[in-house]
């Protein structure tokens, strides 16, 4: 068994406590790894150096391209590692290794190269006019990074998140502590050497492997922090945010779904029938943008239906180590639980199981459900309302476009969504009146490094990627500049003299 170490000024290091926690394959049940237990104490060590990094190193101060020579590295040196990253974060997370060979760690090494080169085209100054005052004086805006930040990262896209949280804290001139999700922690800690080895200067960059209810509560609290950016569900958000408010850092939520896919009536049925259930199964549902409420016209349901059916059909799960396999388990027993739970809770609020509801034939070990869809769902059942994160469809038949649309915006999230529809612009115009972070039309999932991502409503608050996610880890400092030079024409001052 691999025994990992956590990452703490620059140095891989135990729990000061000594104490560890194993990893399990979710797809096994085994353990197959072993990491610090990190607790409060850790915490306190990682701020205390990370403070130190910032406040009194060179990272803050050095121009953006100077970081991004570093950051270029690590760039490198995790594609160096490409392989070894996607057999972990399967091992880990439970996720497909044709999914994180094909997607999570490639797609999130080219987000980390992306964000680092927008980062060195913003103009990070910006000139102000003085309307009523020409000539005498000189206003700008500068954009300075905010300290130290801390970012809080989920089980799902255990890899994913970490680029998402550190490459833009970093490249902004922030300082970093990573906690990834006590579940999965691992490709958290392959970063971490990918960050060693290019040579960034100690306490810019850390991790900590411990809980969210000592560790989490520490950088959430803990007024050595600036800023605190998390991924996760929306009851944790919440509590980060009434924590964070106690020293009034800045915050970045990034928190769960209950994401609408509405087909409209003139839309094709082949790409909407697989796009919906790309929309919800991906990743076994545990995805917080994940389709999770289709809304079908009632003119056509029941050719949707008997699509949809037989194209569930041919999702394959199993062994997410097997590069055949397309839907692996959910992520521990915990959420099997979950998710189960909610199972049940559909059938005891009387929605039908048209498909799924059960672990697999054949799998006695390992966290397997079957995909699973309800139909008969009302928008107001549980099922519909709150997020499963897990394999489960709930499908709501509409009779018009208006009620689809109220239906779908009568959620306390707004992340995600998407139209599908052979009209483009009509498309477009039910869209936006979704009210979600990201809608995509006749597609699921596709995240653009680019663009904006985050949440409506309980769904978040602030954006990730693009120049909208750069900007959250700054902060903006206006700077005047007095060009008169001279006493007597600064008429003003007589506010306050009275010769
Ligand atoms: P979670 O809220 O249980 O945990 C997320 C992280 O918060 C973990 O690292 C956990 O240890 C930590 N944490 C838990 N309690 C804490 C506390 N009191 N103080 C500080 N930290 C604490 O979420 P999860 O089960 O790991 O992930 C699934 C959730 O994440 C879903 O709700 C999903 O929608 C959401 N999610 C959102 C996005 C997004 O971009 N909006 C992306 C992925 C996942």
């Amino acid at each position: 068994m691999e025994r990992y170490k956590q990452f703490i000024n620059g140095e891989f290091v135990d729990a000061l406590s000594g104490k560890t926690r194993l990893i399990y394959n979710p797809a096994t049940e085994e353990p197959f790894a072993e990491v610090p237990l990190a607790d409060r104490e850790d915490a306190k060590a990682a701020i205390a150096a990370a403070r130190k990094a910032f406040d009194s190193g060179p990272w803050p101060g050095m121009s953006i391209r100077e970081r991004a020579r570093y950051l270029y590295k690590v760039v490198e040196n995790l594609k160096a590692m490409e392989g070894e990253l996607a057999m972990l974060e399967s091992m880990d997370a439970g996720a497909t290794i044709r999914k994180t060979t094909m997607m999570d760690i490639p797609v999130g090494i080219e987000h980390m190269r992306l964000l680092v080169e927008l980062a060195e085209k913003m103009d990070l100054y910006e000139p102000l006019p003085w309307i009523d005052f020409p000539r005498i004086s000189w206003n700008f805006v500068a954009r300075e990074p905010i300290g130290v930040t801390a970012g809080i990262i989920p089980w799902n896209f255990p890899f994913m998140m970490v680029i998402w949280k550190a490459a833009p804290a970093l490249i902004m001139g922030n300082t970093s502590i990573l906690k990834p999700a006590s579940e999965t922690p691992l490709t958290a800690l392959k970063f971490a050497q990918a960050v060693a080895d290019a040579g960034l200067p100690p306490g810019v960059f850390n991790v900590l492997t411990g809980p969210g209810s000592t560790v989490g509560e520490e950088l959430a609290s803990n007024p050595g922090v600036d800023k605190i950016a998390i991924t996760g569900s929306t009851g944790t958000g919440r509590r980060i945010m009434e924590l964070a408010s106690r020293t009034v850092k800045k915050v970045t939520l990034e928190l769960g779904g209950k994401s609408p896919t509405i087909v409209l009536e003139d839309a094709d049925f082949e790409q909407s029938v697989d796009g919906t259930l790309f929309g919800v199964f991906f990743h076994a549902g545990q995805v917080c943008e994940s389709g999770t409420r289709a809304f079908i016209p009632a003119s056509r349901y029941d050719e949707f239906m008997e699509k949809l059916v037989d194209r569930v059909g041919h999702i394959k799960v199993g062994d997410p180590q097997d590069f055949e396999t397309t839907m692996g388990p959910v992520v521990s027993k915990a959420q099997y639980g979950r998710v189960m739970g909610y199972i049940r809770k559909g059938l005891d609020e009387g929605a039908k199981l048209v498909t799924g509801g059960r672990r697999p034939d054949g799998f006695d070990k390992g966290f397997f459900i079957e995909p699973t869809v309800f139909e008969n769902v009302r928008n107001d059942m549980t099922i519909a309302r709150e997020e499963i994160f897990g394999p489960v469809l709930s499908v709501i038949k509409y009779e018009s476009e208006d009620d689809a649309i109220a239906m779908a915006n009568d959620s306390m999230y707004g992340l995600g969504g998407a139209v599908f529809s052979t009209d483009i612009p009509h498309a477009v115009e039910v869209a936006k009146r979704i009210r979600t972070g990201t809608v995509w039309i006749n597609d699921y999932h596709l995240i653009n490094a680019l663009a904006p991502f985050g949440g409506y409503k309980q769904s978040g608050v602030g954006r990730e990627l693009g120049t909208y996610g750069l900007k959250e880890y700054t902060q903006v400092k206006h700077i005047h500049v007095d060009l008169t030079m001279d006493r007597s024409k600064k008429f003003w001052y007589d506010y306050i003299f009275d010769d």
